[in-house]
């Protein structure tokens, strides 16, 4: 009798809009115990998701400590999202710990179970439709037939302006070990393709350095494929004209213009000076941890298939690549004007508020100022159309 009529008023309570002091009296004549308890909660209850983050699902218990939190995390629209509790996170490896485990969130993983697909996390109407989905989602390894037995030969090494139709085109190097140790990385083959695995360039390398340790294993590169190749700095003027495409060197770091993309994974030592779509720096593709992945296990995670068994052909990594590259290009996130926290229009965001003014904003008015900190590459679908 006493616990039933204590639900009672719980129920009266969420469904009212009486006042604290109402509520009051009611619980005084009955039970003064177990009032206090339920307060309290209330009270907790309301206040800690007046502070919880609108992208993490955080909670704080000030205000403050959220405001504190949003500056510093970058929230946006372009991280990964659970499609089924909304949650954001800041990589697919954490959205992926959310939606599978080991320590899943119930209910997401519950839904996710017959609903999502477990190559791209994204979450299905019918476990039908998933089935349709995941027959696209999964690839696997692909040969380009007759065209990349040639290109092992290294007949596509004449790199022409006019090849090439697409905007972006992934490159890749196989290595092999120069120094006393055969520890130093020298590139002794590069491969680039365009966006439809076409391969516009496919060529030995011969590296400035004497090669001291030719990796066959995995390279499959002998002495005498490198004794007549180009040289290395050849190589990479016809590459870095090619990726200019026209435009002068410093047009290519300022988005837009004629210049290429160019898309690889961990290039930066070969190609410091152009800008790079690097999918071993792609904040969602990291590690929780912060860390590089690698292109081996990118590959198996996100697109469903094994590279870089036995002898490796820079083919399979640009495309790869290019695969990786293209899957991130073609999220749909909402289009913002300034899209960057690092804008000049959005830098002061979070400064140019009064604290007290950002303690009172709600979380998802706090949600709606804050930009990324990283370039997301569904920016650049804005010139394929
Ligand atoms: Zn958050
Ligand atoms: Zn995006
Ligand atoms: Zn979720
Ligand atoms: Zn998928």
């Amino acid at each position: 009798m006493h616990s039933s009529r204590l639900s009672q008023c719980y129920k009266y309570l969420a469904h009212s809009t009486i006042s604290s002091s109402q509520v009051l009296s009611i619980f005084l004549l009955k039970s003064l115990d177990k009032f206090i308890d339920i307060k309290v909660e209330i009270t907790m209850d309301s206040e800690t998701q007046r502070n919880k983050c609108a992208a993490c699902y955080r909670q704080f218990n000030k205000k403050e400590h959220l405001v504190e939190h949003m500056r510093i995390s970058y929230h946006s629209v372009h991280e990964p999202m659970c499609g089924i509790c909304g949650k954001r996170c800041r990589s697919f490896e954490s959205l992926r710990d959310h939606l599978i485990g080991p320590l899943p969130k119930v209910e997401c993983e519950r839904v996710f179970r017959d609903h999502g697909c477990t190559i791209c996390l994204t979450v299905l109407n019918s476990p039908n439709s998933l089935r349709v989905h995941q027959d696209r989602c999964q690839l696997s390894r692909g040969n380009n037939g007759v065209l990349h037995r040639f290109a092992n030969m290294g007949i596509h090494d004449d790199l022409r302006i006019d090849s090439g139709k697409t905007r972006a085109v992934a490159l890749a190097c196989k290595m092999v070990g120069g120094g006393s140790d055969g520890s130093l990385d020298l590139c002794a083959r590069v491969c680039i393709i365009d966006e439809y695995e076409n391969i516009l360039f496919h060529s030995y390398v011969k590296p400035q350095l004497p090669v001291t340790n030719y990796r066959y294993e995995t390279t499959g590169v002998r002495p005498e494929y490198l004794r007549d190749a180009m040289p290395l700095r050849h190589v990479q003027r016809k590459i870095q004209d090619f990726l200019c495409n026209g435009e002068p060197i410093w047009k290519i770091r300022s988005r837009g213009g004629k210049a290429r993309i160019l898309v690889g994974h961990g290039l930066e030592h070969d190609m410091k000076c152009l800008e790079l779509e690097d999918t071993a720096k792609y904040p969602p593709l990291m590690k929780t941890s912060k860390l590089s992945n690698s292109l081996k296990y990118l590959t198996k995670s996100y697109l469903g298939y094994d590279i870089q068994n036995g002898i490796q052909d820079p083919y399979d990594d640009c495309v790869a690549t290019m695969r990786l590259y293209r899957r991130m290009r073609s999220q749909a996130h909402r289009m913002e004007d300034y899209p960057l926290a690092t804008d000049s229009q959005n830098s002061n965001n979070f400064a140019s508020w009064r604290q007290g003014e950002l303690e009172r904003m709600s979380p998802n008015e706090l949600l709606a100022i804050s930009r990324s900190d990283y370039y997301c590459w569904c920016l650049d679908s804005k010139d394929v159309a």
